[in-house]
Formats: structure tokens, sequence, C-alpha cells
């Protein structure tokens, strides 16, 4: 079913989350800055449709279970939609709009030729056998086949969902449409058209955003401090990267709880999520409490574990000269408003952990011209990617003593996609 947006009725309906206040919010906020036809802001403020499917499975027992799915695509004018499909109890199609809304405004920081979308099932992935996953997901891949496509709308993994599932998506796309269409989906395993280079690239983004804003900041990369919560595929990797540029990586958390030591830590010996899960506190006898790591006194504080960590009741204690944010919506709008005034810069999501669309952008490109890149290549291409959006926001922070780094992030993304809906005009 697609709900579409009408003057007289909104776009989504009551309840809807904060993820979906807060992508409305900054939208104004950014929209304060930057001159728009208030036509194609009011466009933005809606997704362009949202989906929502039925997809019946099979359990292992023969049971039939009933799942819902959702698919918000939000902005396509600079390309087709983007971003990731999540497996997830509590996914709403309120949260998925809010989520696609910041695909677009990543994709537009990032100068890729991509729109806005997010998509989820509403079902516990813990509670899935590999069969049952495999059934769920070629069934949804039946459902959504006339909704997505290598030039139309193009998933990811994203929580509870990874290049298994893309594999399956893939296959089952290619299987219902006789072509073999790689392009449907990043995040593959490279065997099956993935890129070199994709699982890194989130936290390997925050490596290079941090180098860069501690260069802007006239402070050197070596030696300096860092924190980061959470130690997955975005945490880790940015902390190796970071250590293998000579920071010193001085705290590092899990779930289970976090490891601290004033002259660095051994980042590439501690195990990843993804190496042992929640291993962190047993590496050393010596482990802190999680919610310890996010008021350490360090140069660089980076939340790379959940959304929400930093809040208006921890935010008076961070003593970090840095935020950099490696989740997604690690900060609330309040714990920035304390940040701002204490004048610890943050450095937003959107930015720094675009390395993960990016490269995902450099999959497509493979999948669609045949033509594999290499790691050194990938990540080249990355390190000028993010060099090139990060000069292109310093611009407007620099350009102005009102905003915020996130706003200048903002004012980047939505002068692009304004500019280009102004360009193509509406049709008919
Ligand atoms: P992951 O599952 O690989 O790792 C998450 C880590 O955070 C684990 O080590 C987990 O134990 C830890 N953690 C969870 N709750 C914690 C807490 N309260 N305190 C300390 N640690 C805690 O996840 P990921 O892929 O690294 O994603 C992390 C964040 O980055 C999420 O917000 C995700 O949406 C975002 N993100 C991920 C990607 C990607 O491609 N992986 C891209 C962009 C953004």
């Amino acid at each position: 079913m697609a709900t579409q947006p009408t003057p007289e009725r909104p776009a989504v309906e009551e309840g809807t989350t904060d993820i979906l206040e807060t992508a409305l919010a900054q939208l104004e906020r950014a929209a304060s800055h930057v001159s728009v036809d208030p036509a194609i802001l009011e466009r933005l403020r809606h997704p362009a449709r949202v989906h929502r499917v039925t997809v019946p499975f099979e359990r292992d027992d023969g049971t039939i279970e009933i799942a819902t799915a959702y698919r918000a695509q939000h902005d396509s004018v600079r390309g087709p939609f983007k971003g990731g499909m999540r497996y997830h109890p509590d996914v709403t199609e309120a949260e998925c709009i809010g989520l696609a809304m910041w695909m677009t405004w990543k994709c537009a920081v990032m100068d890729l030729p991509f729109g806005g979308a997010k998509g989820g099932v509403v079902v516990d992935p813990k509670s899935l056998s590999e069969d049952e996953a495999e059934r769920l997901t070629r069934r949804l891949a039946q459902e959504l086949r006339t909704v997505v496509g290598p030039d139309h709308d193009i998933p990811a993994p994203d929580m509870g969902t990874g290049g298994r599932e893309m594999a399956w998506f893939m296959d089952a796309y290619s299987m219902q449409t006789g072509e073999n269409a790689p392009g449907v989906v990043t995040g593959k395993p490279p065997v099956v058209g993935g890129s070199h280079g994709r699982e890194e690239a989130p936290g390997r983004s925050v490596a290079i955003i941090t180098r860069e804003m501690l260069e802007y900041y006239d402070r050197p990369l070596e030696g300096a401090t860092i924190a980061v919560q959470g130690f997955g595929s975005v945490g880790a990797n940015a902390a190796r990267a970071l250590d293998s540029w000579g920071a010193d990586v001085v705290a590092v958390s899990d779930v289970t709880g976090g490891l601290y030591d004033p002259d660095g830590l051994p980042v590439s010996n501690i195990p990843t999520h993804q190496e042992e899960p929640e291993a962190v506190a047993n590496y050393a006898s010596d482990s802190i409490p999680n919610e310890e790591l996010l008021t350490l006194d360090v140069d660089v504080l980076i939340p790379a574990a959940v959304s929400n960590s930093l809040t208006a009741a921890n935010a008076p204690d961070v003593q970090a000269d840095f935020v950099v944010e490696g989740a997604n919506g690690p900060t609330t709008t309040a714990a920035e408003t304390i940040l701002t005034e204490r004048t610890i810069p943050v450095i937003p999501d959107v930015l720094a952990n675009a390395g993960g669309v990016t490269v995902s952008y450099f999959e497509w490109l493979q999948d669609r011209s045949r033509r594999r890149w290499s790691l050194e290549r990938v990540r080249n291409e990355l390190n000028d990617e993010m060099l090139t959006a990060w000069n292109a926001v310093a611009r407007e922070y620099t350009s102005s003593d009102e905003l915020t780094w996130r706003e200048a992030a903002y004012v980047v993304a939505l002068s692009r996609v304004a500019s280009a809906h102004d360009a193509r005009g509406l049709w008919p």
C-alpha cells in the first residue's frame, strides 16, 4: 500500500517516533539558513511514497506467519532511492520515514547520485532460523519487486540484516525479473558482487573525518586521545584506523562494559563484536562501566554504538574536546544544545559515518560496470570522497558563526537537493 501525502493530510499518521520528529526539526533548522522555495521545502517535509506490504512466510514447524514490512522512499530528485532494510520488532512506518529523510541528506552531503529511503520488517531476527530468514527475505523481495530496482530503489543491510540477506534478496529479485541484477541491493558478500572494503567503510570514514577535524582545529592526530563507545563494525574499524595513524585509543566499550588505559589500548587485539560478540570487558581485568567512557577526559569522543547515548543527563559531564558521531543519532537534540553551549563541537553522523553509503555507491558502480575494484582503490576513492564532503561542510561552517557542524552539513545537503528540484521543476 502506498500512502500519498496531500496538503490536508499529513504524510504520516499520529504517534510519530522521535526519529521522525527529530528529522523534521533538523530540516526546519537547516531551512532557516538556506533560501529554499517554500513549495520545495513543503515537498521535502513528506516522503514521496511509503509502501506497506504483508509478508507471509513459513516457520520451520509448518505454521504460516504474517509479517508487516515498510519501505519509505523520501526523495529521488538526485538519483534512485537508497537506504537500509532492517529486521527489528520495533520497526514503524514513521521511523522508516524519518530514517529515509536522513538518507536523503547523507547521500546529498556526500554528493552521491542517490536519494533517500529506508525500510524494515517488523520481526525479531533472533527468532528466525536460517531457513526462516531465507524464506522471509525471498518473499519480501517478491512483495517489493515493483518498487525496488538498480535504477529505482536500492536496499542495503541495516539492523538485523547483513550480506546473507542481501544475497538472498538479490537472487530472488534476479529470478523474478529474469536478469542477473546485482545492483538491486548493496552490502552483498564480495563473491556475489559485493565490494571490498564495504564492511570497514563507515568506521574508516569516521576515522578520516576525525583526522580532518583535528587538522581543522590545529590539533595533532599523533598522540590524540580517543574514546570509542561500541566496538562493532563502526567503532572497531574507526578505532583501528585511528590507532594505525598514530592516535592513542585510550578507551573502548561494548554492551558489557569498557576498557580504559591512559597510555593507549592494543585495539587490534581486542575482539570486535563481529570477531567475538560482547568480549570487550573480558579482554582485561580492569574494566570500567560503559557509561563512564562517555565522560572521560579525552580529546575526541566517538559514540559508535546506539542512538541517544549522549543525553541531557550526561552531556554536562562530557569532558572530551570534540564529539564525532559514529552511530546514527547518538546525540539527542537536548544534549547537542548543551554541548554547543559548552563549545564542544559535534561532527554529525550524516557526514562522519557516510563511508558506508559511499562504498555502497562504489559497489553499485562495480555491479553496473561488471568490473571489480581493488581494496586499495576503494580506500583511495573513499578518502577522496570524504575529503571533498568535509571541505564542503567546513566551508559552510567557517562562513557563518551561527551554524553548528550539523547545521552546516544540512545546509550543504538541503541546498543540493533543493537546487536539483528547482532545476528539474514539477512534472506535469
Ligand atoms: P554492531 O552491531 O556491529 O556493533 C555495535 C556495538 O555497540 C557492539 O560492540 C555492542 O556491544 C555495542 N553496544 C551496544 N549497546 C551499547 C552500550 N549501551 N554501550 C556500549 N556499547 C554498546 O553495530 P554497527 O554496525 O557498528 O552500528 C553501530 C551504529 O552505527 C548504529 O547506530 C548503526 O545504525 C550505525 N551505522 C552503521 C553502519 C554500518 O554499515 N554498519 C553505517 C552507518 C551507521
